[in-house]
């Protein structure tokens, strides 16, 4: 842990919960809303899940197969039904109901952040703001494994922007810090839990990542724009399957296709969204069979520059928040962090030569 986070989670006030007042914390909380957690799934998966019992959540997890953006943004939705014989169309109802997300990691909450930039901006998308209205946010602390790389975009492990209360483990059970208003007063409505004067006895322990990208984050986005013609791209080809796992994965990917679905009545239909991305090679495909992203390398290098440099220019912030699933999950075993690394050795030898 960084001094300044240590600083920042020193700073507010905190109560223990020991493992058995927490699950009835999550039990109270699904009195309340919905609740959402992460759940194993597989011999080594998790799973972001409805809770129908607080014996499913798993407090100590690396990171779930899918982002939580599947909440906001379905995999597959209706936009609206139609009627070409009436000329009219109806959009079915988007329920904004009560949720918490309970155990979240702060990279995770920080890609949803990024979506909601996205969404918010422009001309604001109207599905996707309904179901974030009425969402809190509990934050848990993760220890990272060889994938995670967040701290080498920015975002610490105790990042608590957009929770409303965090918990960081301890041997016999958790510190739970209270970071805002809709925190303190669940906190205090639960009225369990022993509040926590000072720290002195408990032992904070600093986390390390294992990997890390070579340059600071703030000169990533100077790297991506001189590495356009690099030959890592062409590298990177040689071994990509062009599968989309990583597009899909990704809790900052957001493109999607739309699509008509038409009844044998030839007069009814529906109009459904689905999630896309620019790793398949479909994505670039117009009539005419053309497309303007065929080969591997443009893909991957388009895809990489949405991350470290298209949005981040737009939106002040990198789009990549480091959860390490592309990496994981790539069937062909390609790294981001290697990618990175070698386009930052690519930009760094091109800056030589000038001085030279
Ligand atoms: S997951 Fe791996 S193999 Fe599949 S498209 Fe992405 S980089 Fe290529
Ligand atoms: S690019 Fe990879 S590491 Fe970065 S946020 Fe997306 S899935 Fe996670």
């Amino acid at each position: 842990m960084n001094q300044n986070n240590f600083t920042s989670l020193r700073q507010l006030k905190k109560v223990f919960f020991d493992e058995r007042t927490t699950r009835g914390f999550i039990s109270f909380l699904s009195d309340r809303a919905k609740v959402i957690a992460p759940c194993k799934k597989g011999e080594n998966s998790y799973s972001f899940e409805y809770i129908q019992n607080p014996d499913e959540v798993v407090f100590d997890y690396p990171r779930t197969i899918q982002p939580l953006k599947k909440f906001f943004l379905p995999p597959r939705e209706t936009l609206f039904n139609f009627n070409t014989r009436e000329n009219s169309f109806s959009e079915p109802d988007i329920e904004s109901e009560d949720r918490i997300f309970f155990g979240v990691h702060a990279y995770e909450l920080q890609g949803l952040l990024r979506l909601d930039h996205c969404f918010e901006e422009g001309h604001p998308e109207y599905n996707y703001l309904r179901r974030r209205e009425n969402t809190l946010f509990i934050g848990i602390s993760y220890t990272p494994d060889d994938w995670h790389f967040s701290r080498s975009v920015g975002i610490e492990i105790e990042k608590l922007e957009g929770f409303c209360l965090y918990f960081e483990p301890l041997d016999s059970g958790f510190l739970v810090f209270i970071v805002n208003e809709a925190g303190k007063n669940l906190v205090e409505l639960f009225g369990k839990g022993a509040e926590i004067d000072n720290d002195e006895n408990f032992a904070l322990v600093e986390k390390n990542f294992r990997v890390k990208i070579k340059f600071h984050h703030n000169r990533l986005p100077q790297v991506f724009e001189n590495v356009y013609y690099s030959k890592v791209w062409e590298e990177i080809s040689r071994k990509c399957l062009g599968c989309g796992t990583c597009n899909l994965l990704c809790p900052t990917c957001y493109c999607f296709d739309v699509r008509d679905e038409i009844e044998l009545d030839a007069t009814t239909g529906k109009r459904e969204r689905f999630w896309d991305g620019c790793m398949l090679n479909s994505f670039a495909l117009v009539a005419g069979g053309e497309n303007f992203r065929d080969p591997l390398s443009s893909r991957t290098r388009h895809r990489l520059h949405r991350k470290f440099k298209y949005l981040a220019d737009s939106a002040g912030d990198l789009f990549c928040v480091g959860c390490g699933r592309c990496s994981k999950y790539c069937p062909a075993k390609i790294n981001i962090i290697d990618i990175i690394n070698d386009l930052i050795g690519d930009f760094a030898g091109q800056q030589k030569r000038v001085l030279i």
